[in-house]
């Protein structure tokens, strides 16, 4: 029986490389057809055959109200008909503005931009300029979009500087970035004592999400945030995906620790593409048309997508709106832990605000290493059961997941429901 999303497929691996634009919509790693949606709504969508599913991935984080929310559509209607983009200044971008840098207490000057990628990418150039240094730091798994810089994984010994992950990037660029282990305090204090005022920026998800979920021990952000201050490189927070996310004030709200430059994405366009990158006026003052740390974009702060993100940073301010997004969150991880303990998996599940991790380890994993021991196979096979049953997980071991406002009890407890069924046949 072939479906509308084989045909759909067929057709788009015709003219697009691999039939999609961005590779993990593929399910190239759990196999079978990627579903072509066509609406979605609330907590659910509707693919090509118009079947419905739980949605888990909210477009991996920005639909946090719930797809489609009447009031962001409205917002981004009644800007489209005054116009879809000016290239000069409005308004607009100056309330979201203002609105970032009341609600992330590091920031107090933001530039917006068009994606995470291109935000992480200038706040790198950024930290690089402001230093007069080029040697960066970051961490295994974490993931800061796709520029050439960052790109890279670990060389072969501590201070080995990194190794393309991606044809196409030169060594003469990798050797520049040190990549070290997520929540090893030793080894960054080892490393800043060897080369430390040769570093412009560390740069780390504070709460990771590109390596299923792991959150960052409070000591490895705090052991971050001293040697930083004390060598003089920038701490860049990447909160693209854990800002507005885990809570009001990102993941820096929630472990106390300010950074000197926060990056952030996807919830801030609220579906639309919307970025930025913002700290401390000293450094920010760095940027064109000011200093010379040339940064520029045709379609930044467009007046419909910031629309959009103005939108969604209105509706999640609403009281409670956190408390109840981690309620949820915590019913669907709890759930699911039940159902594979009563099925004798090995399996356990973390969340932070509204993201969640499932593992399939006995132990929630701590490290990359621990992460990259989670069982894929049963994962998948996890994953085709829960899809048959309607319910869309990303389409990864090695992915977080995502709840919104409109995942009701119901929608939660069917989910439950289809966990239950799906570890019995494990
Ligand atoms: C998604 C993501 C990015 C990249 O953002 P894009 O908008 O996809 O370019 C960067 N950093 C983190 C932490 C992300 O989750």
């Amino acid at each position: 029986m072939t479906s509308n999303n084989d045909i759909l497929f067929a057709r788009a691996q015709k003219s697009t490389p691999g039939g999609v634009n961005s590779p993990v919509r593929a399910f190239r790693s759990v196999g079978g057809t990627p579903r072509f949606i066509t609406r979605a709504e609330g907590p659910y969508f509707w693919d090509a055959d118009d079947r419905r599913y739980i949605d888990y991935i909210g477009s991996w984080g920005p639909a946090i109200v719930g797809h489609a929310h009447p009031d962001v559509v409205k917002a981004v209607q009644d800007a489209a008909v005054r116009g879809l983009s000016f290239g000069a200044p409005t308004e607009g971008e100056i309330q979201m503005a203002e609105l970032i840098c009341q609600l992330v207490p590091s920031i107090e000057q933001v530039r917006l931009v068009s994606s995470g990628t291109e935000a992480a990418m200038s706040a790198l150039r950024l930290a690089r300029g402001a230093t007069g240094r080029d040697k960066i730091i970051k961490f295994e798994g974490c993931y800061h979009g796709h520029a050439d810089s960052l790109l890279v994984k670990a060389g072969s010994g501590l201070l080995t500087f990194g190794n393309p992950t991606s044809a196409g990037v030169p060594e003469d660029f990798a050797k520049h970035t040190l990549v070290l282990d997520y929540n090893n305090p030793q080894q960054l204090v080892d490393t800043f004592k060897e080369i430390g005022d040769q570093i412009a920026c560390v740069i780390v998800e504070p709460v990771a999400g590109n390596m299923n979920l792991l959150p960052a021990t409070p000591e490895f952000l705090q052991t971050m945030r001293r040697v930083c201050t004390q060598y003089g490189a920038v701490l860049i927070f990447d909160e693209v995906m854990s800002g507005f996310r885990v809570a009001l004030g990102g993941a820096q709200s929630i472990y106390d620790i300010q950074p000197d430059l926060t990056v952030l994405g996807k919830v801030i366009g609220g579906g639309l593409p919307v970025a930025a990158f913002g700290g401390h006026p000293d450094l920010m003052q760095h940027l064109a048309p000011l200093g010379g740390v040339y940064q520029a974009g045709t379609l930044s702060g467009n007046p419909v997508t910031v629309a959009a993100g103005l939108a969604t940073l209105k509706l999640i301010q609403a009281p409670g709106f956190y408390t109840s997004l981690t309620a949820q969150t915590t019913k669907l991880v709890t759930g699911f832990t039940e159902a594979a303990r009563a099925a004798n998996i090995a399996f356990s599940a973390n969340s932070v605000g509204g993201m969640f991790g499932i593992y399939f380890a006995a132990e929630k994993p701590l490290s990359y290493t621990e992460m990259m021991k989670c069982d894929t196979a049963k994962f998948n096979t996890f994953f085709h059961a829960m899809l048959d049953a309607d319910v869309y997980l990303a389409p990864s071991a090695f992915e977080a997941g995502f709840v919104s406002a409109q995942h009701s009890d119901d929608v939660i407890n069917a989910t439950i429901a289809a966990a239950t069924a799906a570890f019995a046949k494990l």
